[in-house]
């Protein structure tokens, strides 16, 4: 249920409805917008609908939320949220590209394409430590020394770091170096794991499973928002469907709904969605079209030797030109670059 305040209730009376709620063993969140104070209240239904909020002083409305999540709702929430990761921030006029290798391969190899990021343009670089593959005899990623490299990499560009983090035992191991944890597809639905992110301060990107409903990514965001973290941005990186010409289907539909659904910023992957390098360019302007707050893309210094997702990595000077066409055709839109 929400509890709409009166524009200029008073503190007094916000805080009686809270105590109302606590009374019943309910958590109140509370969302104070330019005008209005929302305080969502989550516990036991039955007990919460015989309250008569309705009735007490400062309260304007209540209005019950049908949706099962509730904190990353819209309802909840009507305005925007804005996830701000090393000042770069997601859920505004900026198209925000990520962009850097699948995996974080060697020195030489962050580095050049971190480089070549920055000089692009991109607003913050990705590169993964930890690797989960489908495979366990492919190549696991590089672990902590990744992680350092990473770090190197936002030294000499200013970038900041988005990286997956697999486990709960590295969560703060990784939250020491990363300004962006991400909770890859496979992981989506590991409670634990997005209890623990949950409970840290580092913004999190939360990207969809391979056969996840929107539904179940949102309630999945639920998690991470109920555990006190608010920074959640959503990523639509591809679902499995029946066809095999491109290794995921991308849903640009996602974009819409979800802005719909939810006051969460929601980037697109077309790297994991495709995993064709020849769709990049194309998708990211779709992306930008439909809405999107940003995409993500992988890059590598030498596609060829990759190891990790080497054909739908774009080359470096692949990556300038998508860039110059992003920044051209983003104006338009009321996007800036
Ligand atoms: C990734 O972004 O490195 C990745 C593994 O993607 P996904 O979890 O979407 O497959
Ligand atoms: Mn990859």
């Amino acid at each position: 249920m929400m509890i709409v305040m009166k524009d200029g209730a008073g503190e007094d009376q916000i805080t009686e409805v809270i105590e109302k709620l606590r009374s019943v063993g309910a958590e109140a969140h509370l969302s104070r917008g330019q005008f209005k104070t929302i305080i969502g209240a989550i516990g036991d239904r039955e007990k919460i609908f015989e309250i008569p909020f309705a009735a007490m002083p400062g309260v304007e409305e209540v209005i019950p939320i049908m949706k099962p999540y509730k904190l990353v709702s819209r309802e909840f929430h009507p305005e925007g949220t804005v996830v701000n990761v090393g000042g770069v921030r997601l859920g505004e006029d900026q198209f925000v590209v990520i962009a850097g290798p699948c995996a974080v391969e060697s020195e030489s190899q962050m580095l050049a394409a971190a480089k070549a990021a920055k000089e692009a343009g991109a607003h913050m670089l990705r590169g993964g430590a930890f690797k989960p593959r489908s495979s366990p005899y492919s190549f696991q990623g590089l672990g902590e020394e990744g992680l350092r490299l990473l770090d190197r990499a936002r030294d000499i560009t200013g970038l900041p770091i988005v990286t997956e983090v697999v486990d709960v035992r590295h969560v703060v191991m990784v939250s020491n170096y990363a300004d962006m944890l991400q909770i890859g597809a496979r992981n989506m639905q590991n409670f634990l794991l997005l209890r623990e992110v949950g409970m840290q301060s580092k913004p999190v990107m939360l990207k969809r499973g391979l056969s996840s409903t929107l539904e179940e990514l949102l309630m999945a965001a639920e998690y991470i928002v109920r555990g006190g973290n608010k920074n959640v941005v959503l990523c639509e990186r591809g679902i499995r469907t029946f066809e095999t010409a491109t290794r995921n289907t991308l849903d640009l539909s996602a974009v819409p709904l979800v802005k719909k659904y939810s006051h969460l910023p929601i980037i697109v992957d077309p790297s994991h969605a495709t995993g064709k390098r020849e769709a990049i360019p194309a998708l990211s302007r779709g992306a930008l079209a439909v809405g999107a707050d940003g995409v993500m893309i992988e890059i590598h210094p030498d596609p060829q030797a990759a190891l990790c997702d080497g054909p739908q990595s774009l080359g470096l000077e692949e990556f300038r030109t998508l860039m110059d066409e992003l920044r051209a055709v983003a104006p338009p839109l009321g996007r800036t670059l």
